[in-house]
């Protein structure tokens, strides 16, 4: 089965999120659980956790069909200490959030060096911060994401990845989401069956796709290997459609949260009915 979303919107509410996502047709989607550019939140209460439950039941939204994701703010390999833990304590309570809604996945960006440690002393500080987060929450996993590799951010390569893997100890509780924008714009060419193929072939060489929780769905803006990212909707940016076809009709892609971040909100309902019908 192929899980099909978007990013909406929770304001108002976590309640919400189900309601619009429902509204455009989607079959998954991902939220922020709290404001994305503050720090603190205040707890979640029955007030929004019971409606948030019943709106997923309503619409028929499993765990496996959502994947929330933490604040732009978080930065799990900081190499100033103060700056860590306070990542470290926000990176907790979005876990915790994610325990309080009944979901088991949070996606995040590992994090940076800011140009002060090395790559590696980074990626270790980041599988710390993982296992922190995991011996103080249940049941849900934390989900890292590739990145563009933009600035000093890492999760670029899929080695880098494998190596917080494998330096975190409850390996049931940790996965990975690819965004195919950020996969692309990080060096990845998925844009001809050929090069889909290598890609992910190596993908399950060195990551295994035992671990993929989730998949962002997005064209872009810039080149192969530019390490920018800028997100564009489907079939308007470098990938063309061929790589999204390929998705879609891959099993290994199969009961995860396939979720569109693309920049024109108003094409999703259109972007979602696409998806469903190449395959
Ligand atoms: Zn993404
Ligand atoms: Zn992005």
């Amino acid at each position: 089965m192929k899980f099909i979303g978007a990013h909406v919107s929770a304001a108002g509410g976590v309640e919400n999120a189900p309601i619009n996502a429902h509204a455009i047709g989607a079959t998954a989607f991902a939220l922020f659980t709290k404001n994305q550019r503050q720090w603190i939140a205040p707890p979640l209460t029955s007030k929004s956790i019971e409606p948030f439950r019943l709106n997923c039941e309503r619409y028929g939204y499993g765990p496996a069909q959502i994947l929330p994701h933490d604040s732009y703010l978080i930065n799990l390999g900081n190499p100033d200490r103060d700056a860590l833990e306070k990542s470290r304590n926000a990176f907790f309570d979005e876990m915790l959030r994610c325990q309080q809604l009944g979901l088991d996945r949070l996606n995040f960006h590992p994090g940076s060096h800011l140009n002060q440690i090395s790559e590696e002393e980074s990626l270790l500080l980041i599988a710390e911060s993982i296992n922190m987060a995991l011996d103080r929450t249940q049941e849900v996993t934390a989900v890292i994401e590739n990145t563009s590799g933009q600035g000093s951010n890492l999760g670029y390569s899929f080695e880098q990845i494998s190596f917080i893997i494998e330096h975190v100890d409850d390996k049931s509780r940790v996965g990975v989401c690819i965004d195919t924008c950020h996969a692309y714009t990080a060096g990845y060419d998925i844009t001809t069956p050929e090069t889909f193929k290598d890609t992910f072939d190596h993908f399950d060489r060195i990551i295994g796709f035992g671990y993929l929780k989730g998949m962002h769905l997005n064209d872009t803006q810039k080149a192969l290997g530019s390490r920018v990212d800028r997100h564009e909707n489907l079939g308007k940016g470098l990938l063309g459609l061929e790589p999204f076809r390929l998705i879609l009709n891959d099993p290994r892609f199969d009961n995860i949260p396939l979720i569109l971040e693309t920049p024109d909100e108003t094409r999703w309902p259109e972007e979602i009915k696409m998806l469903k019908e190449i395959i």
